[in-house]
């Protein structure tokens, strides 16, 4: 036991028999020793008393003084009492710390919880964002950023990385944002202004789409001369030949500078509303009956339709799709060959599918072949009259309508493409 406690027991139990000494001396020696207790326990009051106000009052300076083991506690407390307030500085200037350099942050992020709603966020967020501090603390995110492609990512990120939208607060403003799962059930939202790429990429695409556009006109005259040429009897034979060639050449360019106007109207795009319904048996139908008038085409193409189910969207784009596919096909299958298009519907939605007993795509070539101008096969791809925008035009139209296109292949066994649209995509009769 600490020498404290036995100084502090031994005077006590000294008091406590002193008192019932002197009342023994007056024939009164239990209420001596009553006398003695009840001091005794008045003096731990008074002293309880002294600690709860020093508590109370905060200064840790104002320590009470006293005696017998109150002093020790007194000392215990106080040192206590320092650790914590010291601990609290630390860690008020650590928040502080990071609340400026959170500030600081060019980019903006905001706290969502599980039901979207915002927590905190930073100052970049409440300029790119127009926050305003008091009333849109707790508001759903849904409800300040109203985007169809932001409310999609908010509830269904699938593997996007992030959705640009234009800026709520500031004109010709475009963001960038990001969500980033964290801690228990809550979001961080990232937002970057990425207004110059959006301008940059605009630019590009409206190259091409006026270059493209530009060129049409020009086309069209040298292809009616090359025409007139082709038909006049004057001409010598020797020029039928060159004549022939050009005619194909020009043929190529304008279904380059079709396909080029075709992307840039469908990159600037963001998704088709779902208010038109798409005759899915009428464009596979069409399809198949472009793929005959092919010069070389299998005499197999054959069409299984699955389901009566319809698709919502734009039916000029739903038929790019399905006519890029089969035409592709048809290119890569040899006369014995066969094409099936098929159309099926299950519990995750539907399922467009060209199937083909071609010549294939190896591994490596499987995840370019969507790139504009990218050919698995090279030179031999441009001679099959492709012009290397066709899976390029079916991806976008496919983004359009919040499709993916999966492919599936092997080298000289044949190639699947499918299109996987989603069940609100669906219209069911
Ligand atoms: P292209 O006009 O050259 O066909 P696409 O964008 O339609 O351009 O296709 C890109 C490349 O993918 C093609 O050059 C070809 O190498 C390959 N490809 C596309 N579809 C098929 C297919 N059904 N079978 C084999 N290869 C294919």
């Amino acid at each position: 036991m600490p020498k404290v406690w036995t100084w502090t027991l031994i005077r006590y139990g000294g008091a406590l028999a002193a008192g019932a000494v002197i009342g023994f001396l007056y024939g009164l020696p239990v209420l001596g020793a009553l006398v003695v207790t009840l001091g005794l326990l008045f003096w731990q009051m008074y002293n309880l008393y002294r600690l709860e106000r020093w508590l109370a009052t905060g200064k840790i300076a104002d320590v009470p003084d006293g005696e017998g083991v109150w002093p020790p506690v007194f000392a215990k407390i106080q040192f206590i009492k320092g650790k914590v307030k010291r601990r609290g500085k630390r860690f008020r200037k650590l928040v502080k710390d990071l609340r400026a350099s959170t500030e600081a942050f060019p980019d903006g992020g905001v706290i969502l919880n599980a039901s979207h709603e915002i927590v905190n966020y930073n100052q970049a967020a409440r300029l790119l964002l127009g926050l305003k501090n008091r009333s849109d603390r707790g508001q759903r995110i849904e409800n300040l950023l109203r985007f169809p492609d932001f409310f999609d990512y908010l509830n269904n990120p699938g593997d996007r990385v992030s959705v640009d939208i234009p800026s709520p607060s500031a004109p010709e403003t475009w963001l960038a944002c990001r969500l980033i799962p964290y801690g228990p059930e809550q979001t961080l939202l990232l937002i970057r202004d990425v207004s110059q790429r959006v301008k940059i990429e605009r630019v590009r695409r409206d190259f091409v789409a006026n270059a493209s556009h530009e060129l049409r006109s020009p086309l069209t005259v040298i292809m009616g001369y090359l025409e007139a040429l082709g038909d006049d009897e004057r001409i010598p034979d020797s020029w039928h030949q060159p004549i022939r060639v050009m005619q194909d050449q020009s043929v190529r360019m304008r279904r380059l500078v079709e396909d080029l106007l075709q992307l840039s109207k469908l990159e600037s795009g963001q998704s088709v509303p779902k208010d038109r319904v798409v005759d899915i048996a009428a464009i596979l139908a069409t399809a198949r009956k472009e793929a005959f008038a092919l010069p070389e085409h299998p005499e197999a193409i054959e069409i299984e339709l699955n389901s009566p189910a319809n698709l919502l969207g734009e039916e000029t784009e739903l038929q790019s799709v399905v006519s890029n596919l089969v035409s592709n096909a048809v290119r890569y299958t040899p006369a014995d060959g066969e094409v099936t298009i098929r159309w099926t519907v299950d519990a995750e939605g539907g399922h467009l599918e060209v199937q083909d007993t071609g010549i294939g795509i190896a591994d490596e070539d499987i995840s370019r072949v969507t790139e504009r101008f990218y050919r698995a096969d090279g030179g031999r791809a441009r001679q099959r009259g492709g012009t290397g925008l066709g899976l390029a035009i079916v991806k976008h139209a496919l983004r359009r309508h919040d499709a993916e296109l999966e492919i599936r292949s092997r080298l000289g066994e044949g190639s699947t493409f499918v299109c996987h649209f989603p069940r609100d995509r669906l219209a069911l009769s």
